[in-house]
């Protein structure tokens, strides 16, 4: 990696010392894996720190998805957002389950619950949406929508961790949410993941299920995955808790620093916190107003590299518009007009908790 490049995100990693003295105790239980006492103390923990009843640990954020439909038996179609990463609706297809594309909102990123109704169909068993950049989607409305059809809601809250709305964790909303601990997220265990339920028996299916099925020695009660975290990356999750809250405050720093730089930069726009939600600030994207800014997204985004600063088109292109998804009816471009705006006008910023004022400055000088 070129020393003076600017990237557009960087890993939050626990103190080394610190991670010896746990290693050493790895070494001495030689309990390495399969619901060790790290695993243990990290799903405590994890539950005391989000405010959520029963945490279930997983080798990565794309597992828990997969795993949630299987353990609630989704099937036939599902209402999601082309506006995400594509494991979200890899996630269906894995399942043999056909992803149903809606539009979102273009004030939140989130899909739009005005226009879930209209594509439901008989069909149609769950839906799936996504906490686009950590901001809360609109549980509320969503939630009424899905009891009125009798569908479940399984949220992708890759990137909300430690969102609050009201005072209570995002992620009490919906059937069950996912949260995925990969190095880019803003908690991280190196590759990890989780998902959130809300109580002990579906906790205990989801630890049965990720363990492929095993339910006693010689008993397996159904077809399930191997998606185990070990011991090495559940002590390193241990630590980087201890230090999630600086880094969630120094990015909304580095948030607030963008947003005084940038507001009145003709042509480029952003979210603000929105009132009585606690942000993450795991992400920081900027849209492209190409006819008021005077340049495309992809001239800003090119000249920002062309500087050794990488920003992210993130999310771009949609889902909805790789090989394997395009064919489906709601992958329509007309279907999709606000989400396909985004996509052709985001840059992600870069954003982590140690980026330095004078790489701010840089940066910003770059867009204005
Ligand atoms: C990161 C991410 C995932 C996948 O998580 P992994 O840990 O990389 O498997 C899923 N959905 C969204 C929205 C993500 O950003």
């Amino acid at each position: 990696m070129n020393q003076k490049q600017i990237t557009v995100t960087s890993p939050l990693l626990p103190p080394l010392e610190e991670f010896i003295p746990y290693l050493q105790q790895i070494w001495k239980s030689k309990w390495i894996t399969n619901n060790g006492s790290f695993h243990q103390q990290l799903e405590q923990a994890l539950c005391n720190y989000l405010g959520v009843k029963y945490i279930s640990l997983f080798t990565n954020g794309t597992l828990p998805l997969i795993t949630a439909l299987q353990a609630l038996r989704i099937t036939g179609e599902v209402i999601t957002t082309p506006y995400s990463f594509v494991a979200t609706t890899h996630a269906l297809w894995w399942n043999g389950i056909k992803p149903v594309f809606v539009d979102v909102d273009p004030t939140t990123g989130n899909l739009d619950p005005d226009k879930i109704e209209a594509a439901i169909t008989p069909k149609t068993t769950a839906i799936m949406p996504v906490h686009v950049y950590g901001t809360p989607c609109n549980t509320e409305r969503i939630k009424e929508i899905a009891d009125k059809y009798g569908l479940k809601v399984i949220y992708d809250a890759a990137h909300a961790f430690g969102v609050k709305k009201g005072g209570e964790s995002i992620l009490n909303a919906g059937d069950m949410s996912t949260l995925s601990f990969h190095a880019t997220k803003v908690y991280n265990t190196i590759e990890g993941g989780a998902l959130v339920m809300h109580d002990a028996e579906t906790k205990k299916r989801i630890d049965y299920l990720k363990n492929f099925g095993f339910a006693g020695e010689t008993t397996v009660v159904a077809p399930g995955i191997n998606s185990k975290m070990d011991e090495f990356r559940a002590a390193y999750g241990l630590l980087n808790l201890k230090q999630v809250n600086a880094a969630i405050a120094a990015r909304k720093r580095v948030a607030l620093r963008y947003r005084e730089a940038l507001k009145d930069v003709d042509g480029i726009t952003f979210f603000d916190d929105q009132p009585n939600i606690t942000h993450n600030y795991s992400y920081f994207p900027i849209f492209v107003d190409a006819e008021k800014s005077g340049m495309t997204r992809d001239e800003l985004y090119f000249k920002m590299k062309e500087r050794n600063v990488l920003g992210r088109r993130y999310f771009y292109p949609l889902i909805s518009d790789f090989s394997t998804y395009r064919g489906l009816e709601s992958a329509k471009p007309e279907n999709l007009p606000n989400a396909r705006k985004m996509a052709d006008s985001v840059i992600c910023l870069p954003m982590y908790h140690n980026l330095t004022d004078e790489n701010i400055e840089k940066i910003v000088s770059l867009i204005i």
